[in-house]
């Protein structure tokens, strides 16, 4: 039985933990569902940047100044999941050298700091920029580590005493007359449905809203657009890089841990769950990467996926590129006469807090609650696994730790250098353990199989060790290392040329003949993996 709240936040991306925060931090009690783990949907396949607003300041220059008013506030409450590496945006010899005047008249105009610094400054810091740009601008963009800022917001939120379900999926929306009441929720874990009792619900599904809405039929229509990014096998650069022209396909890179990422595409889909990465999504981002760094389509490329955008414009039917980047929080007591259900749609990662205020501020005007948003000033708790990162991201530094610490400490994972001790420490804290799909839960906490080998090795040692550490039965374990393997060979399979195709077929080779992974048979259903001890 779960206990009734005064409001459920239907959504663990950023936008439902951020309002889900705000609310507890306003004294009400609050419950957040989602039906996988944080960040499963748009907020944990973004692109990793922290936008200084650069990108909309000339087209959406609405979007530009909340990016740079929240990438400021961001940067002092959620420290530890930033990563300043200033941004570039560079004038290459495919960009129109118009475009860049403009552009920092615009920028300037919604408050960006925008510094034009020499082609010789660009390329001494990058070396690794096409050395035929022709001018480079500096701007505050940084790398935001998604899964850092959802653990953070779902320990505070706990620290308030609001609760976080992960793994429970809303199937249907409670209601008394034209009011809202709450929720049923299914269990994947037990398939058991059970009611929440609420007196406000916030609907934070992203590009699921429209679903959630059409439960108390209220009419809400998110247009899905769907972006792909590649994940390159080397860091080739430190700073985020951005093309000087209007917003297109490809066109920035970023810095993320061990590997630079380029993205994105902007591709319109019917319906949500269309993430499939397609063969000329790929070309088109190694051809746009050679454009700001030669020699990029002959790196490794590592894996490829596509999140979804929110889109949503009230009233318009704009798709795509066109669409604007800002937010709508919907009452839908003013807006179709339902009451008791407010739905937050659009936005950016980087405007989060903004939405969640926004969205907050509603929901407390419906219950007369006058608290006002402490979400500015609220530094979130770091309860990272510590993996000691420095400010600025060194491939070595992790090696650096092992290399202090050998013998003692076994890898489990030689590509991310993820040790036997921190994926325990993982399991103990981090982690619920009897959720399915332990794995990949444990992946976004430590990187694990995110690096070359995409998990061929550490996937069975990290199912083994969970196994004889009584967390998870030998059925779940086999379920967690064929799903494991599944996921990691869906980002390889658009990319099967030279090594990465070598190391698919190592892979393949590992979990079919040593391990017979195809013929062992899977657990039926998530009942009959029920937890050791
Ligand atoms: C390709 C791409 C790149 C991007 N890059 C950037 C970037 O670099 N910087 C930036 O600031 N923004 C970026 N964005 C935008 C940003 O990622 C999104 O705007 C933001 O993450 C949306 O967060 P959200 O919480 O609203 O939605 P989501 O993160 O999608 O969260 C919604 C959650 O609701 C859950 N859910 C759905 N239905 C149910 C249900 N019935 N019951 C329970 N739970 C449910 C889903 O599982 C999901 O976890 C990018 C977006 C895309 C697609």
């Amino acid at each position: 039985m779960i206990e009734a709240c005064d409001v459920l936040v239907i959504g663990g991306g950023a936008t439902g933990g951020g309002t889900a925060l705000d609310l507890a931090l306003r004294g009400l009690r609050v419950a957040l569902v989602e039906r996988r783990d944080l960040t499963d949907g748009t907020s944990g396949r973004y692109h990793g940047l922290l936008h200084s607003g650069g990108r909309y300041s000339v087209r959406d220059p609405e979007s530009a100044r909340e990016c740079i008013e929240e990438n400021r506030l961001l940067r002092r409450i959620v420290p530890h999941a930033i990563e300043d590496t200033g941004g570039f945006f560079i004038v290459t010899p495919d960009d129109d050298p118009s475009y860049a005047d403009r552009w920092v008249v615009a920028s300037r105009e919604c408050d960006i700091e925008v510094e034009e610094i020499t082609v010789a400054q660009a390329l001494k810091e990058e070396p690794a920029l096409n050395p035929l740009i022709a001018r480079a601008f500096r701007v505050p963009d940084a790398a935001c580590d998604s899964f850092d800022v959802l653990s953070a917001l779902a320990a505070a939120i706990e620290g308030l005493g609001g609760t976080v379900l992960t793994y429970h999926e809303v199937v249907g929306l409670a209601a008394d007359g034209d009011r809202v009441t709450g929720a049923r929720v299914r269990d994947a874990r037990t398939g058991e449905e059970q009611p929440i009792a609420a007196r406000m619900v916030v609907n934070a599904a992203g590009p699921w809203a429209g679903q959630i809405a059409a439960m108390a039929g209220c009419p809400v229509i998110v247009r899905p657009s769907k972006g792909t990014m590649v994940a390159m096998a080397y860091r080739f650069v430190n700073t985020i890089i951005n093309r000087c022209h209007p917003p297109g396909d490809g066109d920035i890179l970023v810095p993320v841990g061990t590997v630079a990422v380029i993205g994105t595409t902007s591709v319109s889909v019917p319906d949500p769950n269309e993430n499939g990465v397609e063969a000329w999504e790929i070309q088109r981002m190694l051809d746009e990467g050679e454009k700001m760094v030669p020699g990029f389509s002959q790196v490794r490329a590592l894996r490829a996926w596509a999140g979804v955008r929110p889109l949503y414009e009230e009233g318009a039917s704009v798709e795509g590129r066109e669409a604007k980047r800002t937010f709508a929080a919907l009452d839908h007591a003013e807006r179709d006469g339902v009451a008791g259900l407010v739905t937050v749609v659009g936005g950016k990662f980087t405007t989060y807090r903004l939405m969640a205020e926004r969205t907050a501020d509603i929901v407390c005007a419906n219950l007369g609650v006058a608290a006002p948003c402490r979400t500015r000033e609220f530094v979130l708790p770091d309860v990272r696994v510590p993996l000691s990162p420095p400010q600025l991201h060194w491939p070595g530094h992790r090696l650096e730790d092992v290399e202090e610490s050998r013998q003692r400490d076994p890898l489990i994972c030689e590509c991310e250098l993820v040790t036997q001790s921190q994926l325990e420490e993982a399991a103990r804290q981090h982690i619920d353990v009897t959720a399915p799909w332990v794995l990949d839960d444990l992946r976004r906490d430590l990187r694990l199989g995110m690096g070359p080998c995409q998990g061929g090795f550490c996937n069975v040692r990290a199912a083994g060790i969970l196994h004889a550490r009584g967390h998870i039965s030998a059925a779940q374990a086999t379920l967690d290392i064929q799903d494991f393997a599944e996921r990691r060979w869906k980002g390889q399979r658009p990319l099967l040329w030279g090594q990465g195709l070598r190391q698919a077929l190592l892979d393949e080779h590992i979990y079919r003949s040593v391990l017979g992974l195809d013929r062992l048979e899977p657990a039926q259903n998530m009942s009959d993996v029920s937890v050791l001890g």
